[in-house]
């Protein structure tokens, strides 16, 4: 059962295989066996599963189920539950339990989803590794001494290593398809706007998307078809009609033009990774694509604009955990000041405190101007290359990161390296557009994604490339040796 896509678990279901307590109970129990080898879980309630699996297991008996009724997934933990706690793995918010959930939490609770379990991240989703994590690394399932890749980490590894059958993740610059890409498995993050915000705690929330994270494309689509849509209370929320993704998964990709910006093919990129890029592009075009050499000219700007424009964004979102309103109050403040200051201090972690320092300096009065202002006006070149592009063909494709997973503790010393981490994903959120990873291959062992990107709300393109990719090859059905039994 827990080597089933979310399609299978979910026709399964209907045909009464196995009821969603079965189903529930089968995850719950290889996380309890299984995840002190990987920590991709921060919280699981097993009795709230539990009942919302029995709960579900009625709405199935009724006949008035949704499509994911019954299906457990796991949630990065960045996303507020009712009653459960979010800790968006971070000291400061150790010990908070939000009064509501977080509208992505609400519409598949509407649809009978079960909750499985909080994942691990990089604390506030600021990281590329996993390693910021106030509750410890998580490891990657296909060879415990490497990382996951990050933020999303946790929910990448709780799938791959079949703890999960689908998970959600959050996208600020690249936390769902980077740790997608390290663990082998296959994710989206939508276009700006087409999930809701509200309830995902903030990171920089001119960039900040969510999205999901499974084995397929197929799966994706199911998710998202419960994800998408306008939501009241977000403002930034789009009113775009949400179509079926699953509608157009299977069409023919004859006449697709796929282009591929050479500065996505350059020095920096491994050469045994290039070459699983290379033959995944064949395979495309094997299936009628043509292959357009494009240009993303502006793209060395990329690294620069978004850690000027992530953590200014941060700095002001960060600056509500003050110990007066909710999360870590340090002991005995002797006056507000010493409350802010010694809160702060305990609360945040270095990768966080660095962030804060950056975007606080970013933003402040005579440097403004020179940095925030102007890399807001590089963010508009860097989507205008985008917008050309789309002129000559439909989708882009390149490597999702420069190489594969890397060791535990490589780079967690050198911010510098940790953020090129993120060049061929950065441009996405900077340009607002939606991105994908799929599994591509494995160098040495470890997974390769291969990069996919789309016009403004073309998430139904992406999962249909992916998916009929997906029906060519079976990167994405495999596992991680310890996972299969
Ligand atoms: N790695 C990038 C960062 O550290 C992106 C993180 C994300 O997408 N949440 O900011």
């Amino acid at each position: 059962m827990h080597n089933k896509s979310v399609a299978h678990l979910v026709q399964g279901l209907r045909e009464k295989q196995f009821s969603s307590v079965e189903v529930t109970r089968c995850f719950l129990d290889r996380i309890a066996a299984r995840d002190s080898q990987y920590n991709s879980f921060i919280s699981v309630d097993e009795t709230s599963a539990l009942a919302a699996a029995k709960a579900a297991d009625k709405q199935l008996a009724g006949g008035d189920a949704a499509t994911l009724t019954g299906i457990p997934i796991a949630h990065k933990d960045i996303f507020c539950t009712d009653g459960m706690r979010t800790s968006c793995g971070s000291r400061m918010l150790d010990n908070f339990v939000p009064p509501y959930d977080a509208t992505l939490i609400q519409r598949f609770k509407r649809d009978g989803a079960v909750i499985l379990g909080k994942t691990n991240m990089d604390e506030f989703a600021m990281g590329s590794s996993n390693e910021n994590s106030f509750y410890g690394p998580v490891k990657n399932p296909w060879n415990t001494d490497l990382v996951p890749g990050g933020s999303s980490g946790g929910s990448a590894a709780a799938v791959a290593a079949l703890l999960a059958p689908a998970a959600t993740g959050t996208d600020t610059g690249g936390s769902i398809r980077q740790p997608a890409a390290f663990c082998g498995i296959t994710g989206l993050k939508p276009t700006y706007g087409r999930v809701s915000r509200l309830g995902m705690v903030a990171f920089a929330s001119s960039l900040d998307q969510a999205g999901p994270m499974a084995h397929s494309a197929e799966d994706c689509a199911l998710l998202l078809n419960t994800m998408a849509g306008l939501d009241p209370l977000d403002s930034t929320s789009s009113e775009m009609p949400v179509e079926d993704y699953r509608a157009r998964l299977d069409n023919s990709l004859e006449g697709l033009r796929i282009g591929l910006p050479r500065e996505y093919f350059g020095d920096g990129l491994d050469k045994a990774t290039g070459e699983c890029i290379n033959v995944a592009l064949k395979e495309l075009e094997a299936q009628g694509a043509t292959l357009v050499d494009v240009s993303l000219p502006h793209s060395q700007l990329t690294i620069p604009t978004y850690y000027i424009i992530a953590p200014a964004e941060a700095s002001t979102n960060l600056s509500r955990f003050d110990g007066v309103r909710y999360g870590h109050r340090c002991d005995n403040p002797t006056d507000l000041h010493d409350l802010y200051t010694r809160t702060r201090e305990e609360g945040f972690g270095d990768e966080v405190k660095r962030r804060i320092l950056v975007g606080t300096y970013a933003l402040s009065a005579g440097y403004y101007d020179a940095y925030y202002k102007k890399a807001q006006q590089v963010r508009r070149l860097i989507k205008q290359d985008f917008m050309d592009c789309f002129e000559q063909v439909d989708i882009i494709a390149g490597p999702t990161t420069p190489g594969p997973a890397f060791a535990l503790g490589a780079k967690s010393d050198d911010p510098i390296a940790m953020y090129l981490e993120d060049v061929y994903t950065l441009a996405v959120n900077l340009a607002g557009l939606p991105g994908m990873s799929v599994p591509a291959g494995f160098v040495d062992n470890k997974p390769v994604g291969l990069q996919l990107i789309g016009r403004h709300f073309d998430e139904a393109r992406l999962l249909n490339v992916s998916h009929r990719y997906q029906q060519a090859t079976d990167w994405h059905l495999q596992h991680p040796a310890g996972g299969q039994s």
